[in-house]
């Protein structure tokens, strides 16, 4: 079992096409993919960096977890996302430290992964997410 690598990175933007031009021109490439998380009430914008990505998070209802930090701070880095090669092995190691997890039963989350969230509290303040994929193949290429 191990972390991978830095899977993403996710940012809370202000729904405003603007913000969304801003990484266009920092990144020097458009989005790959955008897609809506009903679950989370959110939609999400990815950017390939490398290895990497970079996800843009705005919120789609008032009530979701993305408008609340956007109400508290503006906006900025939300969480940083692991990617793991076994999310229940993970979650059973991190447990075991101490780690507490938002969501313990793995949830599916936006660009084909099966994510879990730590509890801030357990991680220094810094919200991390775990993700595995769930089409290998495709992200080896
Ligand atoms: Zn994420």
């Amino acid at each position: 079992m191990a972390i991978l690598k830095i899977e993403h990175i996710g940012i809370a933007i202000q729904p405003n096409q603007e913000n969304i031009e801003i990484f266009n021109k920092l990144l020097s490439q458009t989005p790959y993919k955008a897609e809506i998380v009903e679950s989370e009430g959110v939609k999400t914008t990815f950017f390939q960096v490398g290895e990497s990505k970079i996800e843009l998070l705005e919120a789609t209802q008032s009530q979701s977890p993305i408008a609340k930090f956007l109400e508290k701070r503006g906006g900025g880095i939300h969480h940083i996302a692991l990617e793991v090669d076994s999310l229940e092995q993970e979650i059973q190691r991190l447990q075991s430290l101490g780690f507490e997890l938002i969501n313990p039963e793995p949830k599916k989350g936006a660009d084909n992964k099966l994510i879990v969230f730590l509890h801030p509290k357990s991680t220094a303040n810094v919200l991390v997410e775990l993700c595995q994929s769930t089409t290998p193949l495709e992200n080896k290429k």
